[in-house]
């Protein structure tokens, strides 16, 4: 079982479905007993369009539903134009898009005469991107010489019906998947599935969230008993560094999932941690792959843990602030952390990392740079009583840093990793202004300031050989 995402750069113009069509086509042919399914979002940009409209729509745009209906036809009739030669098949293709813009549009229509755009009319009017999208795909690979036929994924993909960000109930699902699959590969048809969305078991159409396909990718995996489930994007895979901070950066073969889950979180936009987390229960492998240069093999993950190497990449987050409580009053008095951490916790803000000095007399922590003077406002508030008493002498902001993490599996248990990097940053008179590392030993970040990101990270990077053309540490 072969599931193939393709995302919205790789639907997102002509060539693009050429490219991925052609994929398609070239694994169906290595195997025609067994076709690949296709899960595709919108083309690229389309999502947001549809929000924008039904939003103006909401706001009283009365004109907001026809402007949406012209954009949507250019962009798809365009595309399809170039795709489908034959005129008789491309008029039918023709009138299937066009259904579906003329629904779309009607349903942004109503919102404008609403004025009022409810969380349920929103997730049934942006499904339309990857409605329209599969049906632009399926049509290629029809020219192609291929059978293939879009699938709309409210067909099986059950979900517990919260909008915006449904969860699949997996039992049901697969039961409908087996039904709506077999019968299409065992004719040897490619079905060209819609990520992105589902439906409640009511029928009420619900999306898994903004870039949610990826994750409809590895559910639909999960279903279906894959092995593996192939990512396609724009990208080689994983790399090393941010290119744009390290033009050497390598792609790497093989990251571990909690590897990979660990960069995500430090900002590097590898994959969604959700998407990560049907391949871990189900025991699956997830690989990225370039829809551009698809002779690249990508980036593997899996299970596994890294075998040899200690440091595997390197990410930077920007706009970070660092903010410490200090004061004598910390010392030996049990629960001020439990108090400074439950009052972040009732803001709702969320904490990169923290670190506290073994004598106790401060504590910091790193958080988003727009988040600390809400966060230092909680805190006086919390500590009110304390402040007027001095048993809390200051609570802090240090603006404008940024993290620095090095991440992998393979430190724990080298001894060193640390050293080499504090002494990379010394050597280069950079300051670290807070170190923290995670007992799992996955990941060691610093603290710097944000204009030292730019010079730091290619001499770290450099430092731990990670190049592309340095021996190969994954
Ligand atoms: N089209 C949806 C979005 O842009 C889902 C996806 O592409 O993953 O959020
Ligand atoms: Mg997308």
């Amino acid at each position: 079982m072969k599931i193939m995402k393709f995302g919205g750069t790789s639907v997102g113009t002509a060539e693009a479905i050429q490219q991925t069509a052609g994929i398609l086509v070239d694994a169906f042919h290595e195997m025609p007993d067994q076709p690949p399914v296709a899960v595709v979002s919108a083309m690229g940009g389309v999502t947001n369009l549809l929000l924008e409209h039904a939003r103006a729509a909401a706001d009283g745009d009365e004109d907001a539903g026809m402007r949406l209906h012209q954009k949507l036809l250019d962009r798809h009739f365009t595309a399809l134009h170039d795709l489908v030669p034959d005129e008789h098949d491309r008029s039918a293709l023709f009138e299937e898009i066009e259904q579906q813009i003329d629904r779309c549009t009607q349903l942004v229509e109503s919102v404008s005469v609403l004025r009022d755009l409810s969380p349920r009319a929103e997730d049934w009017i942006v499904s339309f991107g990857e409605r329209l999208s599969s049906v632009l795909v399926a049509g290629t690979i029809e020219a192609l010489g291929v059978r293939s036929t879009p699938v709309a994924s409210d067909s099986y993909l059950v979900t517990d019906g919260v909008f915006g960000g449904a969860s699949p109930l997996m039992e049901e699902s697969r039961r409908r998947a087996h039904e709506t699959f077999t019968p299409l590969l065992s004719s040897r048809t490619i079905p060209v599935v819609t990520g992105f969305f589902g439906a409640s078991e009511a029928g009420v159409v619900t999306t898994l969230g903004r870039g949610g396909s990826d994750y409809a990718a590895t559910v639909l995996g999960a279903l279906l008993d894959a092995t593996e489930v192939v990512i396609w994007t724009d990208v080689d895979g994983v790399l090393s560094a941010d290119p744009r901070l390290v033009p050497d950066a390598r792609t790497l073969s093989t990251i571990s999932f909690a590897e990979a889950t660990e960069l995500a979180y430090f900002g590097a936009k590898v994959i969604h941690p959700r998407t990560v987390q049907p391949a871990i229960e189900y025991g699956m492998a997830i690989r990225i792959r370039n829809t551009f240069n698809p002779e690249h093999p990508g980036t593997r993950m899996g299970p596994e843990p890294a075998k040899n190497g200690s440091v595997k990449a390197i990410t930077a987050i920007g706009g970070v602030s660092v903010v410490t409580v200090e004061g004598a009053g910390l010392i030996g008095v049990a629960g001020i952390t439990a108090r400074v951490f439950s009052a972040i916790g009732r803001g709702g803000f969320n904490v990169y990392m923290i670190s506290q000095a073994s004598s106790q007399h401060s504590l910091s922590f790193a958080v988003r740079g727009e988040d600390a003077p809400a966060i230092i406002q909680l805190l006086e508030d919390e500590f009110e009583l304390d402040l007027i008493r001095q048993r809390l002498l200051r609570i802090w902001e240090d603006p404008g840093v940024a993290i620095i993490a090095i991440v992998g599996a393979g430190m724990r248990g080298t001894p060193g990793v640390s050293g080499r990097l504090f002494m990379t940053l010394g050597d280069a008179r950079i300051n670290i202004v807070t170190i923290a590392q995670g007992s799992s030993e996955l990941n060691i970040s610093c603290v710097v300031n944000e204009s030292e990101i730019a010079r730091a990270v290619p001499l770290i990077h450099q430092e731990f050989g990670l190049a592309e053309g340095d021996a190969p540490g994954d």
